[in-house]
């Protein structure tokens, strides 16, 4: 591709998207990459209820990403499918070099997002997907009348417990602390929910099974006593899903800019310490991070790119 664009928008979620729509509908020349699937995280959330105006039943993160992507289309914006491998983002040309192709612009926004913390248990990366699961959405039906335990205690861990208790017969949340950080509204849900239990102040210590997971070591932080929750042998298996946090998809930018624990810093105005790179939603440093605050991220960014490129 050797069409130098305006800006290339690194990330099809919220933030991506939405500033794919103001760029677009900025007449800005605008290529959209995405490695994956659009929506990044919020691909991975059954129940989307907080974004305004969002009031319909049944708004799931895929169908909230979709109509995003789809109004980012109405105002011209490009769409490629590649992993970046490599950046340059010095200089009046920015240039990334994906798997498939080399994508070159005057400006950039990064919009890369997250992924989820890894527990760091034993046996983790021999269980995931054969028992061990980071996407209630996704893999909560097979785990139909069964046990599932999640690990985590944030509106990610407590809302996915909701979900998984339509399908599971029973659910366990396992929570470091002895409370929830969830918010409250979550939380009453949670707690008039039959269906689920807590585990206080424990961490998952070990995976175990043959080929699925049937055996969860579950240390408890302040007596250090272990506990195992294992399936019934009618069972045979069990399910763990891992909601405890999110890591920034920023490694690509380590030494070209500057991070706050690996989250990219800008100003309010999304801009980086690079002129003509930004960075919106959740992979820039700032203390909240909702579909509705990575949205409006991307809305500045792609405004100030504008700017930018008017100076
Ligand atoms: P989070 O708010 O960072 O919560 C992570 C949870 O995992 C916390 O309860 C934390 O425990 C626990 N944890 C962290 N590291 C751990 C470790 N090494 N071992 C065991 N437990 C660990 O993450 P999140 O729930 O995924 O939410 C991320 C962001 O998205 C938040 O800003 C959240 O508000 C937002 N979000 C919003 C919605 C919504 O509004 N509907 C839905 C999902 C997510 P401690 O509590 O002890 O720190």
């Amino acid at each position: 591709m050797h069409e130098i664009y305006d800006v290339i928008i690194l990330g099809a979620g919220p933030a991506g998207l939405t500033a794919g729509l103001y760029a677009g509908r900025g007449g800005l020349r605008t290529l959209i990459l995405e490695k994956g699937q659009d929506g990044g995280q919020i691909s991975l959330s059954s129940d989307v209820e907080n974004y305004p105006g969002q009031t319909a039943a049944g708004e799931t993160g895929v169908s909230l990403a979709a109509r995003m992507a789809e109004q980012a289309a109405r105002f011209g914006a490009d769409r490629c499918s590649d992993t970046i491998q490599s950046a340059e983002l010095d200089g009046s040309v920015k240039t990334l070099a994906g798997l498939h192709g080399t994508y070159r612009a005057k400006a950039v926004i990064i919009a890369a997002g997250a992924h989820p913390r890894p527990i760091g248990c034993e046996n983790e990366a021999q269980f995931t997907g054969r028992g061990l699961s980071f996407c209630a959405t996704c893999d909560a039906p097979f785990f139909r009348g069964l046990e599932v335990c999640v690990a985590g205690g944030g509106d990610s861990a407590a809302e996915e417990a909701l979900h998984l208790a339509k399908f599971a017969r029973r659910v366990t949340i396992i929570h470091r602390r002895d409370r929830l950080r969830a918010a409250q509204s979550i939380q009453d849900k949670v707690f008039s929910e039959p269906k689920i239990t807590f585990l206080w102040d424990s961490v998952v210590q070990r995976l175990d099974g043959g080929d699925a997971l049937n055996k969860i070591t579950v240390k408890n932080v302040k007596t250090g006593a272990l506990t195992a929750i294992e399936a019934s042998q009618a069972d045979g298996m069990l399910g763990l899903f891992a909601f405890i946090g999110y890591l920034p998809n920023s490694r690509l930018f380590e030494g070209m800019l500057d991070m706050e624990n690996g989250y990219i810093r800008t100003d309010e105005n999304m801009r980086t310490n690079l002129p003509g790179v930004y960075a919106a939603g959740d992979v820039r440093a700032k203390n909240v991070r909702q579909v509705v605050t990575a949205a409006a991220d991307g809305a500045i960014a792609a405004i100030q790119v504008s700017h930018f490129l008017q100076q």
